[in-house]
């Protein structure tokens, strides 16, 4: 039986010269149907020079799952959050805080180093929402600080209450913006307070020319780059499934945008990583 042309496996691209870190997947997400075998992907994306991956769980079943798989796939690190849209449905319920309080006892398994996606997100979820997002958003800043790891953010089309929210919080060491969508001037911000920007598969689009002049400004030791995986597929396989093994295109795409070798950008966001989440 034919498959259809999404349900196809793009092919692996041109291995890269230097291995890199996929900071942000969700291996536990199949998106048109159950997750590919999880010891695949892991050696589909090393065979391509994607040798260390952080995992996300962002919400409590897939937090669980990721705290189980580390035990037994040494490329992976963890991230665990309640994400911001699933805050308001844990609000409703009356138990976000004990989600965030699973939540900081998974995040003591050593090989934890994330606490992310945390954040906001005005696209997928309304006004009625924000003011739970906003509440979970400070309660994970607060157990980063707390276990000293890194903070992952999710921003969607809220950039200043991102910003301001840090602000008045006081944010952890270490704070990456997870699949930057901010353009120049808060690039430049983000640098200037700090922050480590992490591009993923978006960067590639045609249409994504304020995303890549964020990009040009941002300087190498504040870099990053993810997939997102299963979702952001980087362009020319845009709309198919992603997976770690297609970083190699994102990053291709980096480099010509910050006009730097190849090997220049692998170093540098392979050091970065491991600066922001520790040795594997
Ligand atoms: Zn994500």
């Amino acid at each position: 039986m034919a498959q259809s042309p999404r349900a196809q496996a793009p092919p692996a691209p041109e291995p890269l010269p230097i291995p890199v870190v996929d900071n942000h997947c969700h291996l536990d997400i199949g998106r048109d149907g159950p997750a590919v075998n999880l010891a695949d992907q892991i050696a589909a994306a090393a065979q391509v020079g994607v040798d260390r991956l952080v995992q996300i769980g962002c919400d409590l079943p897939s937090a669980r799952w990721t705290a189980q798989v580390l035990d037994t796939h040494p490329a992976l690190l963890g991230g665990v959050a309640v994400h911001p849209n699933e805050a308001p449905g844990h609000a409703a319920a009356g138990d976000l805080d004990d989600a965030l309080t699973e939540i900081e006892a998974l995040a003591t398994h050593p090989r934890m180093r994330v606490i992310g996606e945390s954040g906001l997100d005005y696209y997928r979820t309304g006004p009625e929402g924000v003011g739970a997002q906003q509440e979970s958003f400070r309660g994970h800043i607060e157990i980063a600080k707390r276990t000293g790891l890194a903070l992952q953010i999710h921003d969607r089309d809220a950039h200043e209450d991102v910003l301001r929210i840090l602000a008045e919080e006081g944010a952890p060491d270490r704070v990456v913006l997870h699949c930057f969508s901010g353009d120049m001037a808060m690039a430049r911000e983000c640098v200037r307070r700090g922050y480590f920007l992490s591009f993923a598969g978006t960067v590639t689009f045609k249409n994504a020319r304020d995303l890549r002049d964020a990009l040009a400004v941002t300087p190498l030791e504040h870099l990053l780059v993810e997939t997102d995986a299963p979702y952001l597929t980087p362009s020319p396989h845009r709309g198919q499934i992603n997976a770690p093994y297609l970083i190699p295109l994102t990053v291709r795409a980096m480099a010509t945008t910050l006009n730097v070798a190849v090997p220049t950008l692998c170093q540098a966001v392979s050091a970065n990583s491991e600066q922001v989440y520790g040795p594997w």
